[in-house]
Order: C-alpha cells, then sequence, then structure tokens
C-alpha cells in the first residue's frame, strides 16, 4: 500500500531571481519506491515484511522557510509499525522535471535555451477527495526479491583493483579483469560503430556482515543490436539470445545491466590538433540522453548498472554508471583478478607518466 498525501509543484526562477512561476508535476515515483525498499532489503534483510510493508511519501520542509517549501522528500516503509526503513531524495531529484518545465518559459521567451536557472520544491496536502493518478497506481506492484547467492565477500576485495574511487554507501560492483578485456576488444573491432553487450552475474551477500554486492561473471555480446555511430538499440533476438545464454550455462545468473562503447576518437574532428583532440568531449566518458533513455526503461532495478568503454587516441576507458537514490550517477566499481591496472584506468586516473610516454599522432 503506498501513501502519498502530497502533491509537488516547481517554482522556477531565472538567473536574476525573477520567479518564472510555478508548475504542477506529476512524478512516477515508481523507482524511488523501488529503490527505498532494494535499500531497505540490503540493510535489513527480511525480503517477506519489505514486500508487505506499506509505503509513505511525505515532503522534507525547508527548515528555513518551512512548508509548502521543501528541500526533498522521503519514502519510509512501515511493516505493523515497525520501520523497515526510510530513504531521503534531495530536490536534485526534480532536475529533470525541472527542465522540462523551462521548456515552456523558453517557447515563450522568458528564458534563453541554455540560459541557467533555479528552482525550488513546493508540497502542498493532496485534497482528500482528489482522485488518485495514474502515477499513484503504477507503484502498487508486488515487490519481487532479488535471488542472492551466498559468497565471502572479503576474498574478493583482496583480489580487485578500486577503479573511481567507489563509495562506500554504493553497492559494491565487482568486474572480472576479462571482461574489461572483452569489451576493450569489441571496441577495437566496431571501429566507428558503437557496439553492446549485456553484463550477466549474481547479487552475493556475505553470510557474516550481510553485505551485498553486484558480481558481474561474463557477458553475452549483443550480435543483433541495431548498432550506428552514436547510438545502439537492443532487438528482440538480443534478448532470446541472453535466455538461451542464461539456460545453457546452469549457474543461475541473473541481468546485471548492459555495457557499450563510445567510439570517441572516430567522433572527434580528424582535422583537430592531437591537443585539441585529447581535450575533446568525445574523448571523455559520458552518459548520453539516449544512454540514460535505455537505461531507465530496460535496466530500471536499482542494481543496474552500465559500463561504458570511450575508444580514444591514448587507449580505452572503462568507466560504470548505475543507480544512486533512483537518478542515474556515474559511479566506482572493482577490477577483479588484475595483476596490473590495465591501460585504459591508467588513462582516466590521468597518469602523467601515461600522458607523457603514450605515442599520440596527430591527424
Ligand atoms: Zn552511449
Amino acid at each position: 500500500m503506498i501513501e502519498n498525501p502530497f502533491t509537488y509543484a516547481l517554482e522556477l526562477f531565472s538567473g536574476a531571481n525573477r520567479s518564472l512561476g510555478q508548475f504542477a508535476t506529476d512524478p512516477h515515483w515508481g523507482s524511488v519506491v523501488e529503490w527505498a525498499r532494494f535499500e531497505a532489503w540490503r540493510r535489513a534483510g527480511d525480503a517477506a515484511r519489505i514486500g508487505e510493508a506499506k509505503v509513505n511519501i511525505e515532503p522534507v520542509a525547508d527548515g528555513t522557510a518551512g512548508l509548502p517549501y521543501a528541500t526533498g522528500f522521503k519514502v519510509r516503509l512501515t511493516h505493523r509499525r515497525t520501520t523497515l526503513g526510510e530513504s531521503v531524495f534531495s530536490q536534485t531529484w526534480f532536475d529533470q522535471l525541472a527542465r522540462d518545465a523551462s521548456a515552456t518559459r523558453v517557447a515563450q521567451g522568458e528564458l534563453k535555451a541554455g540560459e541557467t536557472f533555479y528552482f525550488k520544491l513546493l508540497a502542498y496536502p493532496r485534497p482528500v477527495d482528489a482522485p488518485a493518478k495514474a502515477s499513484t497506481i503504477e507503484v502498487v506492484e508486488i515487490w519481487q526479491p532479488i535471488p542472492l547467492k551466498m559468497s565471502d565477500l572479503q576474498s574478493l576485495t583482496a583480489q580487485a583493483t578500486p577503479v573511481d574511487d567507489p563509495h562506500p554507501d554504493d553497492v559494491p560492483v565487482f568486474i572480472p579483469h576479462h571482461v574489461i578485456e572483452e569489451t576493450a576488444t569489441m571496441t577495437e573491432k566496431a571501429g566507428a560503430n558503437e557496439t553492446g553487450s549485456i553484463l550477466i552475474g549474481h547479487l552475493r551477500c556475505d553470510p557474516g556482515t550481510r553485505q551485498i554486492a553486484v558480481v558481474v561473471t561474463a557477458i553475452i555480446p549483443a550480435k543483433h543490436v541495431e548498432a550506428s555511430r552514436d547510438s545502439l538499440t537492443f532487438t528482440a533476438q538480443t534478448w532470446s539470445d541472453v535466455d538461451a545464454a542464461l539456460t545453457l550455462r546452469q549457474s543461475d545468473e541473473i541481468i546485471l545491466g548492459w555495457a557499450h562503447s563510445h567510439p570517441g576518437k572516430f567522433w572527434c574532428n580528424p582535422q583537430c590538433s592531437a591537443e585539441r583532440r585529447r581535450e575533446c568531449a568525445y574523448m571523455k566518458p559520458f552518459f548520453s540522453a539516449h544512454d540514460r533513455t535505455l537505461h531507465e526503461t530496460v535496466f530500471s532495478k536499482p542494481f543496474h548498472i552500465a559500463l561504458v568503454v570511450t575508444n580514444t587516441d591514448v587507449g580505452m576507458i572503462h568507466s560504470l554508471y548505475g543507480w544512486q537514490r533512483a537518478l542515474i550517477h556515474p559511479r566506482g566499481f572493482h577490477i577483479l583478478n588484475s595483476n596490473r591496472p590495465s591501460t585504459a584506468v591508467a588513462a582516466k586516473t590521468g597518469d602523467p607518466t601515461h600522458e607523457k610516454t603514450c605515442p599520440i599522432t596527430a591527424s
């Protein structure tokens, strides 16, 4: 059961602090409820009670101005008066809705496209007789506990190399070195086109600490993707290949996410100098609007991850993206069975020796 007794609005302001009016929002709460359930589950276990828990969504009042001004909202799970977990989401969660709202003011000439604007979050009690909206009903779905494999995580950590400073609050992600190499080879072979694959593996739980980790075991190359120079679409054939591979492998693996490449060195202007190419945005890891839409639609579970391989003039850069409080963020991970840091890792961390010695040829 979901209790969501408030409606939320955004008040937009121009850079000169001029109010551009209030906009009602109709957020999709599914991802925040899913996140709150996942967090409660990974911290407290107890899948059965989380499945039955009452979900309450309410604003966090602005400490100075008070309601209706809010700094965010919280999602609380309770089971027979016992709180199983509470997740707090900041106003940042509304950034995209604010961007969408700003489009009408751009169309009316009150804001310029690309101009910086600000917004305040407002929360109003929902009228008692207001009909439930589709987005309120949407989240009333049965929570499915995720299959877990019990195993010691300390031994995994001992043989892993951290990349991009994994945050202690995030679910740790372990990717074997052979997956890093296979995705780099696929990227190299694809040349100027994007290439993709599905990441499979397990959610592992340490029997001692109850800590949960995402452990990738393999990739299933998506042979039937529709790949072009700047986007990638998985087809129905990809999913039947994945199902067949999971059945064949008989290892109880699940889909953990996806990997795809950005052929940055082919996107960058070939007329530019080596120095300018090195500064080119395409040579740096990013998650495009198309990547975001695909991840939100297909890989919406809180533990789903996206590995991006950027093909640059100085080698491959592996970077990881994942869910954090129901938003997609860059995140750290661990490479398993890596005896040496790969070239990609050295390049990403900006190792000056690598930068100096890497043979860069001007086009
Ligand atoms: Zn992409």
